[in-house]
């Protein structure tokens, strides 16, 4: 028996249904396993700024930080498009705040959702489980930028140090340790020098981990890759910007949206977890989300920050199950499957724990 404190950030449109359908799950593997989950509710995105004119209230940031992890659920809609400060500015801000410079997310297409992949059948006959883990604090989206006063050019920063390489190097390797002990690590070494430096403090980790195999790979072989032989890889390492266009590919690649969660974590247990999808304000408020995104992503929560595997196990066998009875909400329904909304998604889950 364990007591654990969550931060929920429920955010906005689809955020505060996906996230209750979370904790109906979360709720249910407390009461079997004897644990304490305890919530805290805190706003960001579009509705702190309806609340405090701020998308992240420092009272958000000091609970987040007193928490052993935050699970979130998207913020953001065209209510506070042409707000001054907008609510994704909250995202980049909890994620600064809590250091989390690393992002990890899991593609992986089920067997009962095949006819989801826009890949045909015979690239996925060796199924798809990819974890994409993406440097988020670093590289050209955090270095300096100019655009000439006459506006002829414009230039972005590439900059990477031994150490941020690193840290998000240790993580790749960790957790190929928990998998399949196969690490490609993507650059452009071909032509850039951040990309020589990544690639060679990459080599120099790899000798900490043995038992884990390194191989190197261009972005532009590695996107050729992941669509027609997505099954070749485990762990992916790349940088911010790299890993911004291959996340978005390999989760295109395992079908639906609503499927896939995603976790943020620094150097701390503290981490935060959400679905990978946004917001979806056109179907906000009609109980059809799918809230398996959010309910792995808090079993992704209970594994990697809690140590609960067997808890996080649970979670993901009864997704299993609920997909193989063939309910369905609307965004992976085909003909002859069970219709279901959000709520009964989540319920159903909860009872096969
Ligand atoms: P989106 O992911 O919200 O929606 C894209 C499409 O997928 C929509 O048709 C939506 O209905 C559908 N969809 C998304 N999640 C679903 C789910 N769980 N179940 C069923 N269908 C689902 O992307 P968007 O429309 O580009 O963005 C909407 C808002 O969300 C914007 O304000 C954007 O900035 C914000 N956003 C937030 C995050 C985040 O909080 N991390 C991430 C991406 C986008």
């Amino acid at each position: 028996m364990a007591d654990f404190k969550i931060a929920l950030i429920k955010g906005d449109g689809i955020g505060p249904e996906i996230v209750d359908g979370a904790v109906t799950v979360l709720d249910a593997v407390a009461k079997k396993y004897g644990h304490n989950f305890n919530y805290t509710e805190v706003d960001m995105g579009g509705c702190a700024i309806d609340k405090f004119g701020t998308p992240l209230p420092q009272e958000t940031v000091d609970i987040c930080k007193a928490s052993d992890s935050v699970l979130l659920g998207a913020v953001g809609g065209p209510k506070w498009d042409n707000c001054k400060e907008r609510p994704e500015k909250g995202l980049l801000g909890i994620r600064k705040a809590l250091g989390l410079y690393s992002n990890l997310r899991p593609s992986i297409l089920k067997k009962q959702l095949k006819d989801a992949s826009p890949l045909k059948d015979e690239k996925l006959a060796n199924g798809l489980d990819v974890m994409v883990v993406r440097e988020l604090t670093g590289g050209i989206y955090f270095g300096e930028r100019h655009t000439a006063e006459d506006g002829s050019w414009a230039s972005d920063e590439e900059k990477y140090s031994v150490e941020e390489v690193k840290r998000i190097g240790k993580i790749a390797f960790e957790t190929a340790m928990l998998r399949n002990k196969r690490v490609v690590s993507v650059d452009k070494a071909n032509v850039l020098d951040s990309s020589k430096l990544w690639r060679k403090t990459m080599t120099e980790l790899a000798k900490d981990y043995p038992e884990v195999t390194l191989t190197h790979m261009y972005v532009d072989n590695a996107a050729m890759q992941l669509a027609i032989n997505p099954a070749q890889f485990d762990v992916i390492v790349t940088s911010n910007i790299f890993g911004d266009i291959l996340s978005d590919l390999s989760s295109a690649i395992a079908g639906s949206i609503g499927m896939l969660p995603s976790a943020s974590l620094g150097a701390t247990k503290c981490g935060m977890y959400e679905p990978i999808h946004g917001s979806a304000p056109d179907i906000a408020g009609m109980d059809i989300a799918n809230p398996i995104a959010t309910i792995v992503s808090a079993a992704m929560m209970l594994e990697m920050s809690f140590g609960l595997s067997a808890e996080a196990k649970a979670i993901n066998d009864a997704v299993d199950k609920v997909l193989d009875m063939g309910y369905r909400t609307t965004d992976i329904y085909s003909d002859g499957m069970k219709k279901i909304g959000c709520k009964e998604m989540a319920a159903l889950i909860a009872e096969n724990i």
